[in-house]
């Protein structure tokens, strides 16, 4: 395919990009014949690329932009935090305001018994963090054999080595011999996809039993920590069915064995609750954070600890493990405000009570597309299954329907992911009813122009 542009800047920038960039999760070669679309700037729920098209990112990006786009509140703490102390680290016992008000912060909105914070740079690197402090807790616990992570095949838990290797994606572990040792992987609470004949009720039970087989396998001795995102989102916004979580509840409580929220996406009111843990009653003794806790503004992650867990961590020493960039004073200045915002707002309970409800409504509209096989979703997350055939729930085999759904989604001003054949939905939390309409009509109409060019 060539390239399309018609604006002579989109053909300089995409030039640069032939020349000098490497773009992540991307087929290099592909990019340089087709060029990426130049996005320039954006304002609420809605980017704009060097075309002058106007598109409503129903992704948040990647899942992040909670208040959604265009806060000056946020750009002017990050101004005034640079000018008055742009960098300090955190090492060798120093610290800084912005970071001790935003661990503070953070442990009030987190679940009760959750009071401690570290901080790093990413969610990839939250998880490699809670990867180290987990086998280092043992180790002072006299116990260091306990070391193996219990994952979920399909999970995403980033792309580091050690997240490439406690997240579930075959293709990715292709590349690099993946996973590390000590880490395994259970299969996921996937329905719609894996359940067979099984009722929905019978296979989450199913799934979650997997987990107390693997840690059987394994020798309790050796397991370390179960890690999981309470809802799967780069794997396909996968909602376990109703039976799964109190099930994994049951069998986390038979076990001594620590259990890990990767709350990167499902964290800062995507469920409509601060936390997706709070959303399923679920009681971490860790939860990895980024994205929503700076609205993807700036970079930021960390992981935030069960107060019994770091009575056990204050006796071992030195944790000989961080980041130059943990607890950025600017990226805890932003995500201070970010904070303020989504609770004096209150932009979570306004998704609880209104948009949540009414996203899924309009969603479920969907359902009667020649197209579609499921649609799903909770909290502002949504996934529409586009299947062959309705009743068994065939896909269309290597026609990639996803990906054409996708492509005329962005041709008609939508942004919505294709994870395979399904389609996926994250909008920013600020999305109005208004918006929410203007999605789901441009949906269907993205999936009549997919009906059309995959039944001709
Ligand atoms: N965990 C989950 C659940 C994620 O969705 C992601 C990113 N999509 C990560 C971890 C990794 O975060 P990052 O890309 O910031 O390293």
């Amino acid at each position: 395919m060539t390239k399309q542009a018609s604006n002579p800047q989109t053909l300089h920038w995409q030039g640069l990009s032939d020349a000098h960039h490497l773009a992540p999760f991307s087929d290099f070669k592909q990019l340089k014949e087709k060029g990426p679309r130049i996005i320039t700037k954006a304002d609420g729920v809605y980017i704009w690329d060097s075309e002058g098209n106007k598109i409503l990112d129903a992704m948040a990006g990647l899942w992040c932009v909670a208040i959604g786009y265009g806060r000056d509140e946020l750009a002017e703490a990050a101004s005034k935090q640079m000018k008055e102390l742009p960098f300090y680290n955190l090492f060798f016992q120093t610290a800084h305001p912005p970071v001790l008000e935003l661990a503070k912060a953070i442990s009030d909105i987190a679940p009760a018994g959750m009071n401690h914070v570290f901080f790093t740079g990413s969610g990839s690197e939250g998880n490699d963090t809670m990867l180290r402090m987990v086998r280092h807790y043992w180790a002072i616990k006299g116990q260091p054999k306990k070391k193996v992570i219990i994952s979920r095949i399909n999970g995403y838990h980033g792309s580091t080595v050690a997240g490439a290797s406690l997240g579930g994606m075959t293709y990715m572990h292709e590349q690099g011999d993946l996973p590390i040792p000590g880490i395994v992987h259970i299969p996921q609470p996937y329905w719609f996809g894996e359940g067979g004949d099984m009722t929905p009720e019978a296979f989450g039970i199913w799934a979650a039993e997997q987990l107390e087989k693997k840690i059987l396998e394994v020798g309790e001795e050796n397991v370390a920590a179960f890690i999981a995102e309470p809802i799967q989102g780069a794997g396909g916004v996968i909602i376990p069915p109703d039976s799964y979580w109190p099930k994994i509840r049951e069998i986390l409580a038979k076990y001594d064995i620590l259990f890990v929220a990767d709350e990167v996406i499902c964290g800062f009111g995507r469920t409509g609750e601060w936390f997706g843990s709070d959303f399923y009653g679920n009681t971490p003794d860790m939860m990895t954070i980024a994205k929503g806790l700076t609205s993807g503004y700036i970079p930021m992650g960390g992981l935030i600890v069960r107060d019994e867990i770091v009575e056990v961590l204050n006796q071992g020493g030195d944790f000989n493990h961080g980041f130059t960039y943990s607890g950025h004073p600017v990226a805890a200045a932003v995500a201070l405000e970010n904070i303020r915002i989504l609770r004096d707002e209150k932009i979570i309970e306004r998704v609880k009570n209104e948009t949540a409800p009414y996203l899924q409504k309009r969603l479920r509209e969907l359902a009667d597309h020649p197209l579609v096989g499921e649609v799903r979703g909770v909290g502002l997350l949504g996934a529409i299954e586009l299947v062959q055939n309705k009743q068994t729930r065939a896909r269309f085999e290597g026609k990639g329907v996803g990906m054409i759904c996708r492509q005329h989604c962005f041709d008609n001003g939508l942004i919505m992911r294709a994870v395979g054949d399904t389609m996926i939905i994250s909008p920013p939390l600020v999305i109005s009813k208004a918006e929410i309409d203007e999605l789901v009509t441009k949906a269907r109409l993205c999936l009549d122009l997919t009906a059309a060019a995959v039944l001709a």
